[in-house]
């Protein structure tokens, strides 16, 4: 065992970069902390300018061959990259669960599954792909889905593997190389994966991984001139800044961000099934971009849906991710649960009524929280927490119901509660959301694009759309033989 090489719940995790298929530390760490106790879990390195040029450089000299890769090989690799995700299952998930606490059932039954089957779909979606060939006076057009070159892949810390493959699994199957910076609050499992990577034979440089803070390595990447496409997850400010980088380049961009999505619960809802749909948004300890943190009741039932939802709550089960019987673990970090108190305490100071909730627990716990007396142009209405807070408003008809819905910066998702079908027609043609559920919540195919509206991104990605953007499109017009132009 090397210093750079750190035991997390017995599996050995490498804290170093991976480019080129080398590992390489840098001069400076960063302590990674688990928000499950907050202990220190080790160093991590800290990359700068310096690794981020190296990881681009290497990206680029492998993006050749890669690119040159038959599709079948391509899929063929992807594929047993999937295996070994599988073969590493519990390694994932319990190096996942400590470095950002989130659930451990989760992770083995939902989340790592899921992060295989990220690589096993664009395998196979990529050998779908159609190649259209058509013709125009005798001559044929012939479209290619050319890869683009190397691509930055930047994640946030909420589902650290899962965001990630979702972008690294497309861009590679495209027959891009990619650089893959986590977030340095979750920074392990995609060190895993460069190992799980290698082992399944893609090729040195195709996949790189950079270590580090945002401002310093995560900046230096996405302003780099040689970089093709770059794809983020993330906050609404980090956006931002990312897109004026990407400009100066001209860089492609696909921007998944925060949302503020609504619930709407139609009085002619089945209260259970709503309810625990309300309920359901304490997942991940409401640190999910989807999530639907605004509740809109429809009056005539907001008391019983209120009395329905209390009673609910309170049988969640909130402590160690690790235990089987928890339902909510910890936030991410201490700075996060001063965010998401700050929020709670300042919409109180407004006049805001906590139904439940409403306070830190020990630790980086924060109570399920439920606000009501919120009112619509609120920061706690408007703004993303990222926390386990909910508010609830009431409408009196249909038409207030999508406006209240629809009145903020966000469009990522938006779910409708109601037993009428033609009512959820007619909603959900009015909402402004990238995905929108009628009686469910978070099911999610990788067919389907998938993205938010004004705030909440910009692009689509999930099935060929992820193609569309990973790929640069190329028509070859070919004349027929002995063909001549006469003007
Ligand atoms: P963040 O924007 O703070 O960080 C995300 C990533 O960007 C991290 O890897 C960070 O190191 C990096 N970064 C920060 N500054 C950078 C810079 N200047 N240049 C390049 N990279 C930089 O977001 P977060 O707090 O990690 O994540 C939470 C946010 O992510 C929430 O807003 C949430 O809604 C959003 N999110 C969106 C989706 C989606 O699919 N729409 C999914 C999950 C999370």
């Amino acid at each position: 065992m090397t210093d750079h090489t750190i035991t997390v719940a017995g599996t050995a995790v490498d804290t170093r970069h991976w480019i080129g298929g080398e590992r390489v530390a840098s001069a400076e760490t960063f302590t990674d902390v688990s928000p499950i106790d907050q202990s220190a879990i080790g160093e991590i390195s800290r990359g700068t300018a310096t690794e981020a040029a190296a990881a681009v450089a290497a990206a680029k000299a492998a993006f050749p061959g890669w690119a040159a890769t038959t599709w079948t090989e391509r899929a063929r690799i992807l594929h047993a990259v999937a295996d070994g995700v599988e073969k590493r299952l519990e390694d994932l998930a319990i190096v996942e669960t400590t470095d950002n606490g989130a659930l451990l059932r989760s992770h083995r039954r939902g989340v790592m599954p899921r992060v295989a089957h990220n690589f096993r779909f664009f395998a196979d979606w990529l050998l779908r792909l159609d190649h259209d060939d058509f013709e125009t006076r005798g001559h044929t057009n012939h479209v290619s889905w050319d890869p683009a070159g190397p691509c930055v892949l930047i994640t946030p810390w909420n589902a650290p593997l899962m965001l990630a493959t979702w972008k690294v699994a497309p861009a590679l199957a495209a027959g891009n190389t990619v650089i893959l910076k986590p977030a340095e609050w979750s920074p392990l499992t995609a060190s895993l994966l460069a190992d799980i990577a290698a082992e399944a034979g893609l090729p040195a440089g195709v996949l790189n991984v950079v270590q580090g803070y945002g401002a310093e390595v995560g900046s230096a990447l996405v302003s780099h001139p040689d970089v093709r496409r770059i794809s983020f997850t993330g906050s609404v400010p980090t956006a931002k800044r990312i897109a004026e980088s990407a400009a100066a380049n001209l860089t492609p961009l696909s921007l998944e961000l925060g949302g503020k999505s609504p619930l709407l619960v139609f009085a002619d809802a089945d209260l259970d099934l709503a309810t625990d749909l309300a309920v359901e948004q304490y997942d991940n300890a409401g640190q999910v971009c989807l999530a639907a943190t605004r509740i809109l009741v429809e009056e005539s039932v907001a008391d019983e849906f209120t009395r329905r939802f209390v009673e609910k709550a309170a049988r969640l089960d909130q402590g160690d991710p690790r235990d089987e019987a928890t339902d909510i673990g910890p936030n991410i970090h201490a700075r996060q649960l001063e965010k998401i108190d700050g929020f709670v305490q300042r919409a109180v100071a407004a006049g805001a009524r906590a139904v439940i909730g409403g306070h830190r627990k020990d630790g980086l716990y924060y109570a399920p929280t439920l606000l009501t007396d919120v009112a619509q142009d609120s920061e706690i209405v408007q703004e993303e927490v990222f926390g386990p807070v909910l508010t609830l408003q009431t409408f009196s008809d249909e038409e207030e119901a999508v406006r209240l819905a629809n009145d903020t910066r966000f469009g990522l998702a938006a779910t409708v509660a109601t037993g009428d079908r033609e009512r959820a027609d007619r909603v959900t043609a009015q909402l402004v959301a990238g995905t929108v559920w009628v009686n469910c919540f978070f099911v999610r195919d990788l067919q389907a694009p998938f993205g938010g509206s004004r705030h909440s991104g910009v692009g689509r990605e999930g099935g060929t759309w992820s193609f569309d953007f990973y790929c640069d499109l190329k028509n070859t017009v070919t004349a027929p033989k002995g063909w001549k132009d006469h003007g």
